[in-house]
């Protein structure tokens, strides 16, 4: 009750001058003597209930529980396992191909990161991003992820396998430091690759960051001939203001209006729209999580460009996807 009473007494807006200030409250609960008898413990257990109160919902109170000190304990034990994973090169990118959906080529793919870590477990990035990115580290890594990309993309090319593009994933902690721009473009160099054939994808959750020194740098990107994808389209923020703001081309439907549209009208509805939306504002749209022939023809139907997805291939390491792409090359060759 004494929580609630001090959450209703903070949660008010203040007028400081020419601005409305919002006041949100969060508290954390340790108890003693069951959470602990010194102020040490009873203070780092209330603040692990803070961070979850913060973490879930403003103007919110949460008692500490055991299960919080274990999953303290477990993105501290990861954020050490990455670094290590940093230091000895245990990561790799799979590929997943993009496809034409009109003549059924091959044009270009996405890097999907994994983590091989020491006991040869293969993790996904859903499971390691988050606690890369809450930790800074994910600059690092992202960083690589460009270089390796380029990289691969590059040698793609000189093996003769057509002209693919390459889709970058990128985290919107890579903006922070103001200095993404030279890292696209040393990676570029090194590799030798030409900036059109670099796709990044920005998620929407970057907008609600500080856009001015984010779209100051996509802008300097773009101007270099690379282009911007947003990503998961649908999903987030959906403010439409920053598809001009942030020089974007692409529009990546999200999977989940995807995957079962065929059962689900309204979806179906909706990427039609974003596919019209798209093509009215000059943007190129790609269709994620395309599981089967009667999706794929679907979205062929609304006149969408490009599709991705476990129907033409799951995301595959370098090698199985240069030969995928070979066979792929091989057979329409012989249509
Ligand atoms: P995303 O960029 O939206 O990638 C699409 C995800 O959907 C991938 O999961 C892919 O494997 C999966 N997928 C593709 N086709 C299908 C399909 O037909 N059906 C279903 N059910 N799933 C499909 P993945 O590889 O686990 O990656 C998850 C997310 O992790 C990515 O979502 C992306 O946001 C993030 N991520 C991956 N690599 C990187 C990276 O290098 N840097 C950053 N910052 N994030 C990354
Ligand atoms: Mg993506
Ligand atoms: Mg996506």
């Amino acid at each position: 009750a004494f929580a609630y009473q001090l959450i209703q007494a903070v949660d008010r807006s203040f007028q400081i001058d020419s601005y409305d200030i919002e006041a949100t409250c969060s508290i954390g609960i340790a108890i003693a003597p069951f959470d602990g008898v010194d102020y040490q413990t009873l203070r780092q257990k209330s603040h692990m209930a803070l961070s979850r109160a913060q973490s879930e919902e403003s103007n919110d109170y949460k008692f500490f529980e055991v299960e919080m000190e274990h999953y303290v304990n477990n993105r501290l034990k990861m954020v050490q396992a990455l670094k290590q994973a940093i230091e000895q090169q245990e990561f790799e990118l799979f590929y997943q191909p993009k496809v034409d959906l009109d003549s059924n080529a091959m044009v270009g793919s996405e890097a999907l990161i994994r983590w091989r870590n020491a006991n040869n477990e293969l993790i996904s990035p859903a499971e390691f991003i988050p606690v890369a990115e809450a930790s800074g580290l994910i600059s690092e890594i992202g960083k690589w992820a460009l270089e390796q990309a380029c990289h691969d993309c590059k040698k793609w090319q000189d093996e003769g396998v057509g002209n693919l593009t390459i889709a970058v994933n990128l985290s919107p902690v890579q903006f922070r430091r103001g200095n993404l721009p030279n890292i696209v473009f040393n990676a570029l160099k090194q590799a030798n690759l030409a900036p059109d054939f670099l796709e990044l994808e920005i998620t929407e959750s970057l907008f609600i960051d500080d856009t001015e020194r984010i779209s100051d740098q996509l802008n300097q990107i773009a101007t270099k001939g690379v282009s911007i994808a947003i990503d998961d389209f649908g999903t987030g923020y959906s403010n439409l203001n920053y598809l001009t703001k942030f020089n974007a081309s692409t529009l990546k439907i999200d999977m989940s209006f995807v995957t079962n549209m065929l059962e689900v009208e309204q979806k179906q509805h909706i990427v039609n729209a974003v596919i019209k939306m798209s093509k009215e504002m000059g943007l190129e749209n790609v269709a994620e999580g395309v599981e089967d022939i009667e999706t794929a023809n679907k979205l062929k139907q609304f006149k969408c460009r490009y599709g991705q997805g476990y129907y033409w291939s799951r995301p595959l390491p370098n090698d199985e996807f240069m030969a995928l792409v070979k066979e792929h090359i091989r057979k329409l060759l012989s249509l």
